[in-house]
């Protein structure tokens, strides 16, 4: 009987413990859903159950050429959310110790800097340094003094870290000096890092420029401190066949290895060891500088009509020049402008109204001028031709016109 009651007991209890057993359930279930509206398994008491708004990766340990590294994100509706992700190792992910010159550098030739990796002693990088600049002109100087003989081919590339060139290439003391007294020795000169102001020209002594004739200077790169190129730098220079300019330097640029103004209005220098025997001066040049094509073995070149003025010297001792036209937009030939040249014909524009003394002296082989229709030219200079007072005086009547006269003849007669 006890155990009937037992039974009668036992089933009243069955039933409260299937009433308890649905009221965990339903509990269960509560925390179950709760659970997994929350953050990614994260139990949060003060948080409303949410879906996570993560924040952007953040690198919270970089990755190292040895170690791996670690990325954060937390979740921004509450900072306690947060997730880690590996970064894999990364190859260049080294702590670099100071370079040290592993191999010296001489002046012609960059050392080897080497520098180890504070991470693994193993890892090293070694890249080429710099050669060992001069400081002092007279350091290049003696050094160059005593190097053998070299081609033009083959020259010494040098860098020069100076303030101050020592003047024009007639001061003892100069750069240009050491080059114009050195000349079987091509050098190619490195001026990147000069901060120079003036590359003189000596006004008062035959206007001789920086590196006036010096014969051996094959190459030239100018940085962005250097300004002040006065005339006559590079005239003469006969293997010189590359003017480098920085991109920086506010005041010149160059192109093709030809020095030109920043905004490209003068033709400042064209290297005279340029092997072309052609060149077409870029349309836009209003001014050719004073000794621009100096020197150089040019049998042709072409003025656009943009040019205005044609400087001192401009294409003295063009040896290989054999006829030119001067465009209607030139208004003055300077001095000596074609001194020396062998021009056998010359065409001058109409707006040319100045032409300077000796401006086509010493041009033995000139029997043919030609003054174009509407010529009007004002200022004859001295000297400007060969045989030049009768040329003045035919001209004086019979203006435009071709004119000749015989090789070595002084009388111009002009054509019907
Ligand atoms: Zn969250
Ligand atoms: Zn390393």
């Amino acid at each position: 009987m006890k155990k009937i009651k037992s039974n009668v007991g036992n089933f009243a209890t069955a039933k409260l413990q299937a009433k308890m057993l649905s009221i965990l359930a339903i509990i269960a279930l509560i925390v179950v859903i709760g659970f997994s509206m929350a953050c990614d398994g994260y139990e949060d008491d003060t948080t409303p159950a949410h879906e996570n708004q993560w924040g952007n990766w953040t690198v919270t340990k970089a990755a190292t050429c040895i170690a791996k590294g670690e990325e954060t994100r937390t979740c921004t509706l509450d900072p306690t959310h947060k997730e880690i992700r590996e970064i894999p190792i990364d190859p260049n992910g080294h702590d670099w110790g100071s370079l040290a010159q592993t191999t010296a550098p001489t002046y012609t030739s960059a050392g080897i800097e080497t520098r180890t990796c504070n991470h693994d002693a193993a890892h090293k990088e070694t890249r080429v340094g710099s050669p060992k600049p001069f400081t002092k002109i007279a350091d290049f100087k003696a050094w160059l003094a005593v190097q053998p003989g070299n081609t033009a081919a083959t020259p010494y590339t040098v860098k020069l870290n100076v303030s101050d060139l020592g003047g024009s290439r007639n001061i003892p003391g100069s750069v240009g000096n050491a080059l114009f007294t050195n000349y079987t020795k091509y050098v190619s000169l490195d001026l990147s890092d000069s901060t120079i102001t003036s590359l003189p020209c000596d006004v008062n002594n035959y206007y001789i420029g920086a590196f006036d004739e010096c014969t051996s200077l094959t190459g030239v790169t100018i940085g962005n401190s250097v300004i002040g190129i006065e005339p006559f730098a590079f005239y003469g220079c006969t293997s010189l066949t590359v003017i480098i300019v920085a991109s920086d330097n506010g005041a010149y640029t160059s192109q093709d290895g030809i020095l030109y103004n920043e905004n490209k209005t003068t033709l400042i220098q064209y290297p005279a060891g340029k092997a072309d025997s052609a060149f077409t001066i870029p349309n836009g040049v209003t001014s050719i500088y004073w000794g621009a094509f100096g020197g150089s073995s040019l049998t042709s070149v072409n003025i656009p009509n943009s040019v205005t003025n044609i400087g001192r010297s401009a294409f003295n001792k063009c040896i290989s020049l054999t006829s030119i036209t001067i465009p209607n937009s030139v208004t003055s030939i300077g001095n000596s402008a074609f001194y020396y040249t062998s021009l056998t014909s010359v065409t001058i524009g109409n707006g040319v109204t100045s032409i300077g003394d000796s401006a086509f002296y010493y041009c033995t082989s000139l029997t043919s001028v030609t003054f174009a229709t509407g010529s009007n030219i004002t200022d004859f200079g001295h000297n400007a031709f060969p045989g030049s007072d009768n040329l003045k005086d035919a001209y004086s009547t019979g203006k435009a016109g071709t004119y000749t006269r015989l090789v070595n003849g002084s009388t111009w007669t002009k054509q019907p």
